[in-house]
């Protein structure tokens, strides 16, 4: 209707917009220091068992289920009952990517560099870093994958993974 803002555009959905041009402002900026993970909150158990170098998964008491990433309500029956579990480390390419130009300055001395997706053994999807030389000539769909960890802080150790041939 004419004179009448589209129902978007009200003043909190614009503000909530700009929120967003900001964030991706943000990560399009050429910065110099790598972006850290936040490792307190609801995930604060993972990252601490990161440092140990355990691999923690959510599961689901209701209905058994492997969550990830970790959150306060099982995403498939929205029980609140959940607890975590050691994980193997274990999965399989579900996609991936090779980075050769990047858009964090502080990556830069590392490209080329493979990103997947890795369908976690028992379920669940992660994104994570494959490491270990040779993966951009062997990585394919379906690639048997191992996690190893790759301590970036003294506070933050983050899940990186290797084909596990
Ligand atoms: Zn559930």
């Amino acid at each position: 209707m004419k004179g009448q803002l589209p129902f978007w555009k009200n003043e909190r959905q614009i503000s909530k917009i700009n929120n967003m041009n900001y964030k991706v402002m943000g990560c399009m900026k050429m910065s110099k220091e790598k972006p850290l993970p936040n490792t307190k909150g609801i995930s604060e158990v993972y990252w601490e068992a990161l440092n140990s170098h355990q691999f923690l998964i959510q599961v689901c008491e209701n209905c058994q289920k492997q969550i990830f990433y970790p959150r306060v309500v099982c995403p498939f029956c929205s029980s609140s009952d959940i607890h975590y579990e050691e994980h193997s480390g274990k999965g399989t390419i579900y996609s991936y990517t090779t980075i050769h130009r990047t858009g964090n300055e502080s990556f830069k001395s590392e490209v080329p560099y493979t990103i997947a997706l890795i369908d976690l053994e028992g379920g669940g999807r992660m994104m994570s870093r494959i490491v270990r030389g040779q993966e951009r000539l062997t990585i394919t769909i379906g690639s048997p994958v191992k996690v190893c960890y790759e301590e970036i802080t003294d506070d933050v150790t983050l899940p990186y993974f290797y084909i596990d041939a």
